[in-house]
C-alpha cells in the first residue's frame, strides 16, 4: 500500500467506523457464536502472495463482526464502561502514524513531556493535592500505565519493600523470609479480583475485610482485624481501597481508613477504576476526601473518561516520607544487600542484579531515595535517585538523561517501550474540555437513576445497593435461581448484555451505563425488554 492508496483506503475505513458506530444499536450486542467459531472461517496459514484489500474488508463482516460483543452498543449494560471518542479514536491513528516508542525523553521528547503534563491536567481536575503533581520542575506526578491491575500490583509490591525495610531497621535479628511469612495485606472483600492477584503475585498473605451495609469497608472494621493480627504476630502492611467496587460501586471511608493506615505504617492504595473519572464533578469529589492519606491512586480514563483503552493513570503520592517506589527499591538493592523481591532470601552477586532488573520497572515515581542507613530521605532531584538504579545500556543513553530535567518512563514501568498514550488524553480534554467531560459523567449517572427509578416502580424487582453513579443492582424478589433464569434469558435474546453479582449471598444483575451514544429511550427499551423477558418467566419459572 503506498501513500495514495492508504489516502483512499484510510478514508473508507473512516466512513466504514463512523458508519458501524452509528447504526451499531441495529447490531445484536452479544454474538452468538460457538467457542472455535473463526479457525474455521479462515486458512490455518498466512498467505503466500498479499491479497487484496477489499477481499480482507469483506472478512471484517464475514469473520470478524459475528464473534463481536459490542462494548460501545447503547444496549452494552454489562461490567463497566469502555469508554471511546471520536477524539481519542483520531489521536490513536496519529499515535500508530508516528509510531515511537517512548522509553526516554530522547526517545521522543514529546511523547514523554506531553505524558507528564497531561497527568498533571488530569490531577487538577480532580484536584488532587499539590504531591500528586509534577508541576514545572520534572518532580513527582503520574504515568499511564496499561490497567488498573498493574497499577494496584506495584503499590503491593513497593508497600512490601518497604515493610520489609522498616521491620529489619527495627529487629535486625530476623530475616526476610521470617518477615514475608508473617506480612499480612488487606482489602474489602468486595474489591476487584486484582487486589487478590496481586497478593498472590507479590507472594503475601491477603485478607479480606468484612463491608458494612453498604458494602463499604470502615475504619472500625480494618482496626478490628489489624488489632488480632498484630496480636497473633503478624505484621499488617498494606490496604487496598476502593472506590467504587465492581459489584455495586460502593465507597471505602477513605478518611477513616487512612488515618489508620498512617498509625499503623500501612500502605494505603486507592483503587478507583472506574468511579475515579466522576471526581472531575465537584458534586462526587467528597468520596475522594482522604486521599491526602494515600501512598497511591489510581483510576481508568479508559473506563469512564472517554479516552479509548489503554490509559490507566497512577499518581503515587511523592511527599508521603518513603513512599516512593524508587526508595523501596533503593532499599531492597543499596548497602544493605537486603533482596525482598521475587526470590526472598536471595542476596548479593548475580541474583542481586536480576533483582535489580525484576525491581527497576518500579522506579520513581516521586523524589525520595533512600540513604545509604535505613532511613529515607527526601532528595531535590530525580536523577538522584534514577540514577541508583538503572540498567543502562550504551543504546538507550542520551546527553539529557542527566540534567535532571527530563523524565525516562522506561524506569516507571514493566516493558521498555511505550505508546503515546497521553495524545489521546490531550485530543479528549481539549475537544471535550472539563466541562463536556463533567456533563458526560452525569449524563450517564442521571441514566442511572432513570433506570433505578423504573425499577423501584415494578413491585416484583428490588434494587440491591445505593446507587451513586452510572452503575444499577438488581433482582427480582425471589430466589438466586429465578433471577439466574432471568438473567440466562437476557443474555440468550442478544438484545441487551448484562452481567450478575453476589451482594449478600444474592445473586444480583448489574445495569451499568456503558456507551456513549446510551440515551434515555434505550434505557426504557432496556426495561421493556426486561419485564417482557420477567413477565414469560413467572409463567413458566421453571427454564
Ligand atoms: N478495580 C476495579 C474497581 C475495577 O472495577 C476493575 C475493572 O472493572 C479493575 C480494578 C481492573 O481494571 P483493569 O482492567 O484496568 O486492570
Amino acid at each position: 500500500m503506498n501513500a495514495a492508496e492508504f489516502r483512499r483506503r484510510g478514508k473508507e475505513m473512516v466512513d466504514f467506523v463512523a458508519d458501524y458506530l452509528e447504526n451499531l444499536e441495529q447490531r445484536p450486542v452479544y454474538p452468538d457464536v460457538k467457542p472455535g467459531y473463526l479457525q474455521s472461517l479462515i486458512p490455518t496459514e498466512a498467505p503466500l502472495e498479499p491479497e487484496n484489500y477489499e477481499e480482507i474488508m469483506k472478512d471484517v463482516e464475514r469473520v470478524i463482526m459475528p464473534g463481536i460483543t459490542h462494548w460501545h452498543s447503547p444496549y452494552f449494560y454489562a461490567y463497566f464502561p469502555a469508554a471511546s471518542s471520536y477524539p481519542a479514536m483520531l489521536a490513536d491513528l496519529l499515535c500508530g502514524a508516528i509510531g515511537c516508542i517512548g522509553f526516554s525523553w530522547a526517545a521522543s521528547p514529546a511523547c514523554t513531556e506531553l505524558e507528564t503534563v497531561m497527568l498533571d491536567w488530569l490531577a487538577k481536575m480532580l484536584q488532587l493535592p499539590a504531591s500528586f503533581i509534577a508541576g514545572t520542575h520534572g518532580q513527582g506526578g503520574g504515568v499511564i500505565q496499561g490497567s488498573a491491575s498493574e497499577a494496584t500490583l506495584m503499590s503491593l509490591l513497593a508497600a512490601r519493600c518497604k515493610a520489609v525495610r522498616r521491620i529489619l531497621s527495627i529487629k535486625p535479628e530476623m530475616s526476610e523470609p521470617e518477615i514475608l511469612n508473617k506480612l499480612v495485606a488487606y482489602t474489602s472483600e468486595q474489591s476487584h479480583s486484582s487486589v487478590e492477584r496481586a497478593g498472590l503475585i507479590g507472594g503475601v498473605m491477603m485478607k479480606k475485610v468484612p463491608t458494612d451495609s453498604t458494602y463499604a469497608v470502615t475504619g472500625d472494621m480494618l482496626k478490628k482485624i489489624v488489632e488480632k493480627d498484630k496480636e497473633a504476630g503478624l505484621i499488617p502492611f498494606y490496604f487496598c481501597a476502593t472506590l467504587g467496587t465492581t459489584a455495586s460501586c460502593a465507597f471505602d471511608h477513605i478518611s477513616e481508613l487512612g488515618l489508620i493506615c498512617n498509625e499503623e505504617n500501612m500502605w494505603m492504595h486507592v483503587d478507583a477504576a472506574y468511579a475515579g473519572s466522576a471526581f472531575i464533578c465537584p458534586e462526587f469529589r467528597p468520596l475522594l476526601n482522604g486521599v491526602e492519606f494515600a501512598d497511591s491512586f489510581n483510576l481508568n480514563p479508559h473506563k469512564w473518561l472517554l479516552i479509548n483503552f489503554d490509559c490507566s493513570a497512577m499518581c503515587p503520592d511523592s511527599f508521603h516520607e518513603g513512599n516512593c517506589l524508587a526508595a523501596q527499591i533503593d532499599f531492597l538493592l543499596g548497602d544493605h544487600g537486603c533482596a525482598c523481591g521475587y526470590v526472598p532470601g536471595t542476596r548479593g552477586g548475580k541474583q542481586q542484579q536480576q533483582q535489580k532488573k525484576l525491581f527497576t520497572w518500579l522506579l520513581c515515581f516521586g523524589e525520595f531515595t533512600a540513604d545509604t542507613g535505613c532511613k529515607l530521605a527526601r532528595v531535590k532531584k530525580r536523577h538522584d535517585m534514577i540514577g541508583a538504579f538503572k540498567v543502562e545500556p550504551l543504546y538507550l543513553r542520551h546527553e539529557n538523561q542527566e540534567s535532571g530535567l527530563v523524565t525516562d518512563y522506561r524506569h516507571w514501568q514493566i516493558p521498555l517501550g511505550r505508546r503515546f498514550r497521553s495524545l489521546k488524553m490531550w485530543f479528549v480534554f481539549r475537544m471535550y474540555g472539563l466541562q463536556g467531560l463533567q456533563a458526560h459523567i452525569r449524563k450517564q449517572v442521571a441514566l442511572a437513576k432513570e433506570f433505578e427509578s423504573l425499577v423501584q416502580a415494578d413491585k416484583r424487582f428490588e434494587i440491591c445497593a445505593d446507587v451513586i453513579m452510572g452503575l444499577v443492582c438488581f433482582r427480582l424478589k425471589g430466589s438466586n435461581e429465578l433471577n439466574q433464569n432471568l438473567l440466562k434469558k437476557i443474555t440468550k435474546s442478544r438484545e441487551i448484555h448484562l452481567v450478575p453479582c453476589h451482594l449478600s449471598g444474592r445473586f444480583v444483575l448489574r445495569f451499568a451505563i456503558c456507551s456513549r451514544t446510551t440515551e434515555s429511550r434505550h434505557i426504557r427499551k432496556a426495561w421493556r425488554h426486561i419485564t417482557q423477558l420477567t413477565f414469560e418467566l413467572l409463567k413458566n419459572p421453571i427454564q
